[in-house]
């Protein structure tokens, strides 16, 4: 079945691509500073709402008393304008008032002010009460603007100013307050949120340490308390606990497995051995006539490749098993190799290329002859056609030695080169060749090298030939 990857939806920006701390402690301190913004916004706008409030209640409170009867004092042409002026806010901490006539005139005539708000004053004189900021001289007032009586009793308006000096500065100093603060209070936070999501993320790190640390399935997460880690932790030691079981299902029936091709192979060996002899004797006897000689000399033909099918499927099998030779023991590599050599036949159609020649092996002598034997009987079987020379080449790279057999015969195609070294995997049109063998030499070969630490490596092309490189470690490196 092919692994199912849950894909998670959503763009992620690259700077939020660390760690799930580093993500949390950005967007806490992200809101954070939203957070913060929003509230300074909104208590400087609330703050500067309700002092105007309070404002404009004071200069309606004030303008009233001063318009209580008796309403119109006499005419106080005996005091100047200029005084009137130049005196700032009476004790009510308003700006002395303006009165008007109907036409907007200044109704008393001494009086040189300048109009605080003209459009606030047209208003007022078609019966508006009007409320506005401006700006004079002095700085910020705000006015109240109403239809009036002026002081001689003709109808016309009256302004009257509050300075706005004072709320402005305190509305200044709550905005001073609040900047100086909020650094102090995001540093406070951001500090107390690092704290908090180490704090919570410390129980993700130790169950991802159990989890790398863990070397079986037997072993389990650590999974205390009542809250969502622990859940996570439960359900990750469940599935440990079905692993389990199906891994020693598996192991078993692979041991049975092993143990029957093990037995059976042996089984097989004596009778083997008991039909290659009869069928000798029996095709060398001169007795008998050529067609039942013959029938004979295939009868141990058959049981000699069937014996050799036998002794690999015992090795494979004993390796499986973890046997380790008796026989492991320093080797001289290029010795190995060119005994492998002779034994594979065709001495001749091959080419030694030694660049390293004193490089020592850990091994058994009779595993590596037979690791190399089947390697280059494959190079010169699969070359027979070309009758091109096998070169081999030793030499050394690292701490380890390096063994190339290349031939330059028929190739393997790509889709082939993964399996091989699977059990008796053959390459399909080898099969009816008479090259043909039982696609387990390989498998052996790799079996062999996983024993010692060593590698092996396929490059190949049809028509081209095929290399194959063998890595084993080099003694004392
Ligand atoms: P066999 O005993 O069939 O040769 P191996 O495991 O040694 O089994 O090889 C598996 C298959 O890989 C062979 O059947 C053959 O088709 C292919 N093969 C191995 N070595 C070579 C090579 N040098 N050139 C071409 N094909 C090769």
């Amino acid at each position: 079945m092919p692994t199912r990857i849950i894909q998670q939806s959503g763009r992620h920006l690259p700077f939020l691509n660390g760690s799930i701390r580093t993500r949390l402690i950005l967007w806490n301190t992200a809101a954070l500073v939203i957070l913060m913004s929003v509230l300074g916004v909104t208590s400087r706008l609330i703050s500067m709402k309700v002092m105007m409030a309070s404002v404009d209640s004071e200069l309606v409170r004030s303008t009233k008393m001063f318009l209580r009867p008796p309403q119109f004092p006499p005419p106080t042409e005996h005091r100047p304008a200029q005084q009137l002026a130049s005196s700032g806010p009476d004790s009510d901490n308003v700006y002395r008032e303006l009165f008007y006539n109907q036409d907007g005139a200044h109704a008393i005539a001494s009086d040189r002010r300048p109009c605080w708000d003209t459009v606030a004053l047209k208003r007022a004189l078609k019966g508006e009460t009007v409320f506005s900021t401006v700006q004079i001289a002095d700085g910020s007032v705000r006015i109240i603007t109403l239809p009036s009586f002026t002081p001689f009793g003709a109808k016309g308006a009256v302004q009257r100013a509050y300075p706005l000096k004072d709320i402005l500065r305190a509305v200044a100093s709550i905005t001073t307050t609040l900047l100086l603060l909020a650094p102090i209070a995001l540093l406070a936070a951001v500090w107390m949120g690092t704290a908090l999501t180490r704090r919570v993320l410390n129980r993700v790190h130790v169950m991802t340490l159990a989890a790398k640390t863990q070397r079986s399935f037997s072993d389990r997460l650590p999974s205390t308390g009542n809250d969502e880690f622990s859940e996570l932790a439960g359900a990750f030691n469940g599935m440990l606990a079905d692993l389990e079981i199906a891994y020693s299902h598996q192991r078993e029936m692979l041991e049975r497995q092993q143990r029957f091709t093990a037995d059976a192979s042996h089984e097989l060996k004596t009778p083997l051995t008991v039909i290659r002899g009869v069928a000798g004797m029996g095709a060398g006897r001169a007795t008998l006539d050529e067609r039942t000689r013959g029938a004979f000399a295939d009868i141990e033909i058959a049981a000699e490749s069937m014996s050799g099918l036998v002794q690999d499927l015992l090795l494979l099998a004993r390796s499986d098993e973890g046997h380790v030779p008796e026989d492991v023991t320093e080797l001289l590599l290029m010795e190995v190799v060119t005994s492998a050599c002779q034994l594979a036949g065709e001495p001749e159609r091959v080419e030694m290329n030694v660049e390293d020649p004193d490089m020592i092996v850990m091994g058994s002598h009779t595993d590596f002859n037979r690791l190399f034997r089947n390697i280059i009987e494959n190079g010169l079987k699969y070359s027979r056609n070309t009758q091109k020379p096998v070169v081999i080449t030793l030499k050394k790279c690292g701490e380890t030695a390096v063994v190339t057999v290349q031939d330059r015969g028929i190739g393997i195609a790509p889709e082939h080169i993964p399996h091989l070294g699977e059990r008796f995997y053959r390459v399909d049109s080898s099969r009816t060749r008479p090259t043909g063998g039982t696609g387990l030499g390989l498998s052996i070969c790799r079996s062999i090298l996983a024993g010692y630490r060593g590698k092996m490596g396929i490059h190949s092309a049809i028509g081209v030939g095929t290399a194959v490189t063998v890595t084993l470690p080099l003694q004392n490196s």
